[in-house]
Parts: structure tokens; C-alpha cells; sequence
């Protein structure tokens, strides 16, 4: 969720925030818009495509003058990217500007609420409902600017991080933040100010930044200290000014050495992300727009036929077996470049579900029209909004993990397996296939898996050190059971995408059929070894390999003894529900690969002969 800039002060703001847009175009984005307020008026141009786009548009239709202005690059996640839907949007008296990353959760429960009072709206967005919700604010309790934001803010569920404009009110901007970054970057004696989601935009003017944490707002004016104060309390807190220690690069990752790195730790965030406004745990249920309002096809369905490529067809295995266990639906899993030439046997009683990251991917794109034309109903998942599989497909689930740079997907993955873990428990209900009290304890469970992969992401020092031993290797196996065995199959492609070390993936117990006769004390052997997923077996599969000498790193949960005493490393995983271990057991394997492609020199974030997006057959 993408870019926001903006600057108050006495330079031309126009170059400010052109440049700034241009800086945060490493986080990935569709759309791009700019106010300007040139002492007389608001100057608005905004547009679907790049920042370059906006630029032409921009020097033809409004004037760039004026020393205050905003400007957003946008990762649709309500309404497509065009250039109604692109940032700023105006309030209906066209007062208000607002520019805003995140999702707000309860926008539709608003947005029925303010059209009872005559509000219209231009675009399919949440953020036109928030900024006319704080209008409605400040006209009805009349009350300044940043009163009505925070009033606003207190009847909002989601994540933001936002920048608002009043005309009234020219010489300040207001600023917010749960979820999504803000950082606001201090002139000297507060002459000028900078917002941005990171300080990417504004190293060159200034080292001294405030970072606001969640559930922080400040109202930023030109000759003033900055007060930020608590949303919900109102309470002022320390706004603590620190010195930008990091460099432009530095600043882009995150603070990590590489965008892959830095995706790995963005899960338990994503994750969340992917909850939002559909796992409703006050409520005790799961909303998801494109399953209730085609469940008759669900509930009909002879089977699901699941189309993807590389690691969304790996979610797609998880899928299978969740889906199985949980709606008892029979479900297959196939490549998509195999189905669409094949002739497969597809009826009306199918449902098709078609995973991909991007939603641009060639082959289930193709394997999506072939679905449609006999007859399917075709179900997408993916996470770029407004991608041709997400307005090819009948209707769809988008995975919410924010744009994904490094070409070794992470959180693309364990996105769709939420998204897909939300589908099968739906269904299960719908169906009556899980009891009720069965249902509960999955929907914690499942709201428990950001944490705990918060908690396991500290394992990444201990992985580092195993990575080390280890980078010399020339082949890897990859082994897991049930759940696990996909996660083996994705831990494999992992390694051999970014490290170029040849590794398989099998499920365990195939192990005996050949893979055995590879083992020998060079062969370093993976193996997913949770407590409830069929433990005693893969503990005997780990003896066999450590009869053979091979070397074992076993994935674990904590507490875990009997596995320890025979594998050369354990790296342990919090206790979890089998069904949703995936989330938890791919994160060490992601980690694992990545510090020994670093180790091995390799370029890490784009791969050699690969592409993110892979748009050709
Ligand atoms: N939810 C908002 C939209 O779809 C903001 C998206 C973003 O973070 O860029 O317009």
C-alpha cells in the first residue's frame, strides 16, 4: 500500500512532491495524483499509470504553483486503478483533500450512512468515504480540521496512514497513522515540513524526521513545533525528532539489505492485511463479498479445480488439502500450462479457482477463458487489483500483501493461504461440514498466525548460522507430510530460484521410492517435522536419512525433544493448528534460502533468467 508525499513551507511544492512520487515508485503503484494549493485554489490532477503520466497531465491542466500540496501513489485495493479512483479525492464541497494508504475496513456501513445525508460519490473507493465522513464532521459538530479527523479516526476499522488538506485552512496539513507508515520530515526552525511514507522523499532537504507510530495524528503547521497527540485519547505525546542515520537505498528497503528480506518480514502485516474486514471475530464470522454472493455455485460444485503457476501453485496444493479437510469438496490442483492443452473434462458443475500474484500470469490466464468457455464458474485469487485475471474471472478474493518486489515470491504466498484457508472455512460453514465450536476455534487460530510469525521471524539469526554451513552444497531435499508437503515443493523453489542449488521437493514418504538413494553425508535434507502432522512417520523418515549420513535441518515445534536428539539443526515453529502450519513452517525455509543466496553473492532480488511477472507462455 503505496506512497504518500506532501510539503508546507516556503518552497514551490510541486517539485518537492513530483520528485518525492518519483522516489517512492520502488514501492510499487498504478496510479498517481498531486494537489496543489496555489493561494486561491485547489489544483488537482491525478491519474491511472505512472508518475511520468501525471507530469504531462499535470504541466497542461493545473497551475504548479503554490508552497502546500499532497501527492499519492496508489495500490488499488477498492475500486480499480483509473483515474477517478487515483488519490487525491476531494470532499463533497470540494474543501477537503485527502490522500491515503490502507484500507478502511467499515467504509461501506459509512458510505450507505452518508448518502442517507445527501452525500454522492465519484469514485469506488474507501478513502472518499473517510474524507466525507470528516467533513460531515466538521460541518455538523463544527469543529476545526483536525478535531474532525480524529473523530473520524475513532469511527473507522482498518489501517491508514493519511494526509489531509482544508482550504479553510491553508497553512496546515493533518496527518495520521494505524497500519500503514507516516514520516513527517522537520526544516530547520519548522520553516517547512515534509510527509512521506518514508523519508525517501525528503533526505536531500532534511535529517530530522518524526515517525508517527500507530494510532498517532499531528496537525503540522509552517512556524510550528509539531504536536502529536494519541487518536483515541487525545493525549499529546513526546514527538520525538530523530537524526535519518540510513541512506536512499537503505531507506527503500526498509532498512533491509534486500526487498525479498524485507517481504519476508512484512508477513505478520499481510497477513493481517488479508483479514481485513472479512475475518470478523466480534462477530464470530467470515464476510467475503465474491463467496457470498456466488455460494450457490460453491455449495453446487461437483469439485474445485484449482489453476496456478510456480509458488501459487503451491498454494494451491495447501488449498487442496485445507479445502478437503475442511468443506470436504474434492479438489484438484493443476499447472495451468498443462490444463489449457490437455482437453481437460470441465463442466457447469465446476468451480475453477485461479491463483496468481501478479494476475497477469499467461497460462491461467489462458486456462482461466478455456474454464469460462465450457462452462465453469471461475473464482480468482490474486493480489494487483484490477489485474486481467481479477476482470476475467466470474468473481474473486484479492489477497491484499501490498505491491511484492523481489522476484522470489514470500508474503504473495502465504497471502493467497490465508485467503484460501478464509474460503475453505467459509464454505465449511456454509456447508455445515465443521461444527460450530470447531469453526471458532479455527477463526483464533487463524487471527493468532500474524503473531506468531512475528515471534518466529526472531529465528532468523539461528537460520543465518545454518545457512552458513550449508551454502557450499550443490543439491538440497526438501521433504514434508500432509499440509507440509507443498511447503516442501515451495522451500525447494525457493533455494533454487534465488541460490541456483539444484533441490527437490517430496512428500516424505515418497522419499523410499528414490530420493534415498541420493543421501550421503554431502546432502543436507530439510524436513518439516510439525507435532501433529503425522510425527511419528517423518520422525522414522528422519532416521532413515540419518542412517545414511545425510544431514538434517528439521523444522519443529517448540518444545519438541525426540526430533532434536537425531537432526543435526532444529529451528522451531510456535505450537499451531496442523491446517494453518504452512503459514508458519514456509518462513524459516524462505529465511533459509535467502541468506544463502546472500552468502553465494547471488542478486537476490532479481534472480537470473527469471521475471516477477511471468506474462509470456
Ligand atoms: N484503499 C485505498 C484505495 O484503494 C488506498 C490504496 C493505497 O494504499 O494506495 O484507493
Amino acid at each position: 500500500m503505496c506512497g504518500i508525499t506532501g510539503y508546507i513551507g516556503f518552497r514551490e511544492a510541486y517539485p518537492v512532491i513530483i520528485n518525492g512520487l518519483q522516489r517512492l515508485e520502488y514501492r510499487g503503484y498504478d496510479s498517481a495524483g498531486i494537489m496543489l494549493y496555489d493561494g486561491n485554489q485547489i489544483q488537482l490532477a491525478k491519474t491511472k499509470g505512472k508518475v511520468s503520466n501525471l507530469v504531462e497531465i499535470a504541466k497542461s491542466d493545473i497551475s504548479t504553483s503554490g508552497v502546500v500540496g499532497i501527492g499519492h501513489t496508489r495500490w488499488a485495493t477498492h475500486g480499480v486503478p483509473n483515474d477517478v479512483n487515483s488519490h487525491p479525492h476531494l470532499s463533497q464541497s470540494g474543501n477537503l483533500v485527502i490522500v491515503h494508504n490502507g484500507i478502511i475496513e467499515n467504509y461501506d456501513a459509512i458510505k450507505k450512512e452518508l448518502i442517507t445525508r445527501g452525500y454522492t460519490f465519484k469514485s469506488d473507493t474507501d478513502t472518499e468515504v473517510l474524507v466525507n465522513l470528516i467533513e460531515e464532521i466538521k460541518t455538523k459538530e463544527n469543529v476545526k480540521l483536525g478535531k474532525a479527523v480524529q473523530i473520524a479516526l475513532n469511527q473507522v476499522v482498518g489501517a491508514y496512514a493519511i494526509a489531509v488538506f482544508d482550504k479553510e485552512k491553508p497553512d496546515e496539513i493533518v496527518v495520521a497513522k494505524l497500519g500503514s507508515p507516516i514520516a513527517i520530515g522537520v526544516g530547520k526552525d519548522f520553516k517547512e515540513f515534509f510527509i512521506a511514507s518514508d523519508a525517501s522523499p525528503f533526505i536531500e532537504y532534511t535529517k530530522d524526521a518524526i515517525y508517527l507510530e500507530d494510532e498517532e495524528m499531528a496537525i503540522i503547521k509552517k512556524g510550528r513545533e509539531v504536536n502529536v497527540r494519541k487518536i483515541k485519547s487525545d493525549k499529546l505525546v513526546d514527538s520525538n525528532i530523530q537524526e535519518l542515520q540510513l541512506n536512499l537505498e537503505q531507506i527503500e528497503k526498509g532498512g533491509y539489505e534486500h526487498f525479498m528480506l524485507k517481504e519476508i518480514h512484512e508477513q505478520p502485516r499481510a497477513i493481517t492485511d488479508t483479514f481485513r474486514g472479512r475475518l470478523l471475530r466480534d462477530e464470530g464470522i467470515i464476510k467475503m463479498a465474491g463467496v457470498e454472493d456466488n455460494m450457490k455455485k460453491f455449495l453446487n460444485a461437483n469439485r474445485i479445480i484449482i489453476v496456478a503457476c510456480g509458488t501459487s501453485w503451491h498454494a494451491g496444493l495447501v488449498a487442496e488439502y485445507i479445502f478437503e479437510e475442511f468443506a470436504r469438496i474434492p479438489v484438484e490442483v493443476e499447472y495451468a500450462s498443462e490444463f489449457r492443452y490437455r482437453n481437460p473434462v470441465i463442466t457447469e458443475k465446476d468451480v475453477v479457482i485461479a491463483i496468481s500474484q501478479s494476475g497477469e500470469t499467461a497460462d491461467t490466464l489462458a486456462a482461466i477463458k478455456l474454464a469460462k468457455k465450457r462452462g465453469a464458474f471461475v473464482f480468482g485469487v490474486c493480489n494487483v487489483v484490477g489485474s486481467s485475471i481479477a476482470r476475467e474471472t466470474h468473481a474473486g478474493a484479492y489477497t491484499h500483501a501490498g505491491p511484492e518486489i523481489g522476484v522470489a515470491s514470500t508474503k504473495a504466498f502465504t497471502t493467497q493461504i490465508t485467503v484460501l484457508s478464509l474460503m475453505a472455512l467459509r464454505l465449511a460453514r456454509a456447508k455445515g461440514t465443521m461444527s460450530s465450536s470447531d469453526y471458532r476455534m479455527h477463526l483464533q487460530e487463524l487471527e493468532l498466525i500474524p503473531r506468531k510469525v512475528e515471534q518466529l521471524l526472531n529465528v532468523d539469526g539461528h537460520v543465518k548460522e545454518i545457512a552458513k554451513e550449508y551454502l557450499l552444497s550443490t543439491n538440497c531435499l526438501y521433504l514434508g507430510r500432509g499440509y507440509n508437503f507443498p511447503v516442501a515443493l515451495e522451500g525447494a523453489l525457493k533455494l533454487k530460484e534465488i541460490s541456483y542449488i539444484h533441490a527437490e521437493g517430496y512428500p516424505a514418504a515418497e522419499m523410499k521410492h528414490g530420493p534415498i538413494a541420493l543421501i550421503d553425508d554431502r546432502m543436507p535434507v530439510i524436513v518439516i517435522a510439525t507435532s501433529k502432522g503425522h510425527y511419528e512417520k517423518v520422525v522414522s523418515n528422519i532416521q532413515e536419512i540419518k542412517s545414511r549420513k545425510g544431514k538434517i535441518i528439521a523444522v519443529v515445534t517448540e518444545g519438541d525433544t525426540t526430533v532434536k536428539e537425531i537432526a543435526d539443526h532444529t529451528i522451531e515453529i510456535p505450537e499451531v493448528e496442523e491446517a494453518f502450519s504452512p503459514l508458519l513452517t514456509t518462513i524459516p525455509l524462505q529465511l533459509l534460502s535467502y541468506h544463502i543466496a546472500v552468502m553465494r553473492n547471488c542478486n537476490v532480488d532479481q534472480p537470473r533468467n527469471l521475471a516477477k511477472s511471468v506474462t509470456v507462455e
